[in-house]
């Protein structure tokens, strides 16, 4: 089956090929860690998501990387600020967006390089482009050359923007479209800072994507994803000296998400108009905020509304009255190589260009055909089997169905056995070894799920 994929270099939906044939190397923009993350944010993420799902159902492995940006003004400014320290502060926001992604089903990533990890690989690779004659020194601070690099404006009309770079202005460069590969050091930045043969300084954004990417990846990736607010310039830019310096080609697509917009604005930390996705989580179930975030194609914008989050909640519930109908007692899904019927055009949706709301409508509509049948009592064997691979077959990619949905199957007695002491440990508050049992069970094939008064035990997914 073919995967097509919008790619924002040619403006056109592309047959997806990979270099090598099981495997799709993918590199993801990831936060930057200075704040509480918001549901545009995440808007991004479960879209990283959807895409490795995406090819996942098609038979690749997926060797995804999220880079994690800790050295950033917005960083040095809130240090500044006095209230945090700087490890402190990035180490709390960078395990907040773990925790998120985990609390919404985002299936980890292979590798999440930090900046501050590798400032020793972007001076080596600052060094080279100087030494090809791609960038320049101005007290300090190095700059790419644009004017050296011919194919600069893969994104956009280079032309016709009236919003250059504008970050680097009064830092020297020769050229309003050039920009800052490493900046040198000025008081505010205080400890924030390493050493190179330019002197003391730190490396510019673009660089730290470009190098996270080559260095984990190699010189050439299969996809490069963003928000669409990163094409330019962070892309342009990441592109630019990657393909300047290696005489590659950087990335054979390139998938931008749309924006999710609140009250007519880009929700954005810089507005203030953001809702945070730790209270958002408090207030809907994870399951709810996934299906909202995937029911707009992923190229819309996606405007929120408490209404359009009360609708895909009521629209889990009828998923799961469906899920408990046909009797479902597992979500383990082994992968499919050979669906058919609303099943296969659903999976065609999602090959073409990821139109999860089409593939939303293929699914709700078939849920109406089999309740149809079940209000009429002819609901055959047949249908129940063809309803159990298609939920498991949509929940591989939408993942909003919680096991404790599932009929409950039997607990095997040795687990019981062991659930049971794991109670008395609790109640004699021995942690370690009720812990310690919470593994052994683990490592069975069950989840505890604890509530101040008991314990219930689910089938681990
Ligand atoms: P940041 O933490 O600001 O570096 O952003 C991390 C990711 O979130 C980037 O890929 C951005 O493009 C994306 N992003 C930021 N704001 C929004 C928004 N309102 N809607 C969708 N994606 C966003
Ligand atoms: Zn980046």
């Amino acid at each position: 089956m073919i995967l097509k994929l919008y790619n924002s270099t040619t403006s056109q939906k592309e047959d997806f090929k990979s270099i090598s044939p099981n495997i799709v190397s993918m590199y993801c923009c990831g936060p930057t860690v200075y704040d509480a993350p918001h549901l545009g944010n995440f808007r991004t993420f479960v879209f990283y998501d959807l895409v490795k799902r995406v090819l996942i159902q098609n038979g690749f492995e997926v060797n995804q990387v999220i880079n994690i940006t800790d050295i950033d003004d917005k960083i040095i400014d809130k240090v500044n600020s006095g209230a945090i320290g700087y490890k402190e502060l990035t180490a709390k926001f960078n395990d907040m967006f773990l925790q998120h992604s985990l609390s919404l089903n985002i299936q980890e990533a292979n590798q999440y390089p930090k900046t501050s990890d590798h400032v020793e690989a972007m001076i080596g690779f600052i060094k080279a482009l100087i030494d090809k004659e791609y960038a320049y020194n101005v007290d300090g601070n190095i700059f790419f050359d644009t004017e050296k690099y011919s194919k600069y404006g893969k994104f956009v009309n280079i032309e016709n923007i009236d919003r250059l770079e504008s970050e680097d202005d009064g830092l020297g460069k020769k050229n309003q479209k050039d920009f800052a590969l490493w900046k040198t050091w000025k008081e505010e930045d205080g400890d924030i800072t390493w050493e190179s043969e330019w002197g003391k300084g730190r490396p510019a954004w673009h660089t730290e994507c470009a190098v996270l990417a080559t260095q984990s990846l190699g010189k050439t990736i299969d996809i490069h994803c963003g928000g669409v607010d990163l094409k330019f310039p962070h892309h342009e830019n990441e592109s630019a000296q990657v393909e300047a310096l290696l005489d590659s080609v950087f990335s054979n697509y390139w998938l931008h998400s749309e924006h999710l917009i609140l009250e007519e604005e880009k929700m954005s930390k810089s507005l203030g108009n953001i809702l945070n996705i730790g209270d958002l989580l408090n207030q809907y179930s994870a399951e709810t905020i996934r299906l909202f975030l995937l029911s707009s194609h992923y190229r819309s914008k996606i405007y929120f509304s408490d209404e359009k989050l009360s609708d895909s909640s009521k629209m889990i519930d009828k998923i799961n009255r469906f899920v408990k109908s046909v009797g479902l007692d597992t979500l383990d899904h082994n992968g499919d190589t050979n669906p058919s019927g609303d099943y296969l055009r659903f999976v065609e949706s999602l090959n073409d260009d990821l139109n999860t709301p089409e593939a939303l409508g293929i699914f709700f509509d078939f849920i109406n055909k089999k309740n149809k049948k079940i209000h009429e009592d002819s609901l055959s064997e047949e249908d129940i089997e063809e309803s159990k691979k298609f939920i498991l077959g949509f929940n591989s990619i939408f993942q909003i169905i919680h096991p404790s949905v599932l009929i409950d199957e039997e607990v095997p007695e040795e687990v019981q056995k062991l659930a049971f002491i794991r109670e008395e440990m609790r109640d004699k508050k021995n942690w370690e070894e009720a812990d310690r049992l919470r593994e052994e069970i683990e490592k069975m094939g069950w989840l505890i799920e604890d509530s101040e008064s008991s314990q219930k035990l689910v089938r681990k997914k």
